[in-house]
């Protein structure tokens, strides 16, 4: 059976200490838990060096500020206690997750006077996020109910805990349904994301990937765009409906923790996958550019 989360061997960094993973506990009466008033970081560290360190702190610093949550550490302490933290484990290749949330200073929604918590774990079982056969085999999608909203709905450039909750409804829907992933769609009904990855579609020495203008622009997505460019694909941000997706012959996924992921099908319509599709390329080019081996 899988390790669970709570109960482990080893450190996590919480509030500028390193405490063993098993005694990094806050009180159940925190803000950050029953309101959703955290942020977090999701980044991955190849050969013991994170992809992108700098830019996922200031990320993780952006989203805080956006949700008025004032990090007491710095970034460059983040990105030590990072550091830190991984060696300490003795991890070469993992995920790390920093936090930051509100805690139990106060309860009910006032925010004036909260107490803020930082931490940082970091896990070595997210090799692939989805199951090894599900990533060579590529994904099955379904349209989710459930849609990203409007830019002034909820702050959607903050890696902030809220919203994540359309994620997970989004997920479960998928998986009751028997799929791997759910495609949201967003309030005017154009293609956006799937739950914790971007998603692009190929059609010939064309790529388009929907306008990040109500979902994360994530760094990987920044990442893929500019390797594809670089190849010379023609890369478009545009908006996507729904019933153009047919007109693709492939779809791929991009996250951290996703990597880049095939996509089989979503809903009844099927893409190409396998080794001789430019997904798979796209694959091998972006573990060399992330392990810093191209
Ligand atoms: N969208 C959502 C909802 C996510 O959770 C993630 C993962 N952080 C992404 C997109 C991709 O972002 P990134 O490439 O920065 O990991």
């Amino acid at each position: 059976m899988a390790k669970t989360f709570e109960n482990r061997e080893g450190w996590i960094w919480y509030d500028g200490e390193f405490v063993q993973w098993n005694n990094a506990k806050t009180h159940i009466i925190s803000q950050g838990l029953h309101y959703a008033s955290a942020v977090f970081e999701g980044e991955r560290s190849y050969n013991g060096k994170i992809f992108k360190s700098d830019q996922h702190t200031k990320r993780f610093f952006k989203s805080a500020e956006t949700i008025g949550i004032i990090i007491p550490f710095s970034e460059s302490e983040i990105n030590k206690a990072k550091e830190d933290l991984i060696f300490k484990m003795n991890y070469k290749d993992c995920y790390v997750r920093p936090f930051a949330w509100r805690g139990s200073n106060l309860m009910g929604l006032s925010t004036t006077n909260s107490d803020v918590h930082v931490s940082i774990a970091v896990w070595d079982d997210w090799t692939t996020y989805y199951k090894l056969e599900d990533m060579k085999e590529g994904l099955s999608l379904i349209t989710s109910p459930w849609k990203r909203p409007p830019p002034d709905s909820i702050p959607f450039e903050a890696k902030a805990s809220g919203p994540y909750l359309i994620c997970t409804l989004s997920k479960s829907f998928a998986e009751s349904k028997g799929y791997n992933e759910a495609l949201m769609l967003d309030y005017r009904g154009y293609v956006a994301e799937a739950t914790s990855s971007n998603i692009f579609l190929i059609k010939d020495k064309e790529i388009h990937t929907p306008i990040p203008d109500c979902f994360l622009n994530g760094i990987t997505r920044q990442t893929v765009i500019e390797m594809v460019e670089d190849q010379g694909f023609n890369l478009v941000e545009r908006y996507v409906k729904p019933d153009e997706l047919k007109n693709y012959d492939e779809v791929f996924l991009t996250g951290t923790a996703a990597e880049i992921t095939p996509v089989k099908s979503i809903d009844s319509i099927n893409f190409n996958t396998g080794d001789d599709t430019k997904t798979f390329q796209f694959m091998k080019d972006y573990r060399k550019i992330v392990t810093g081996t191209n």
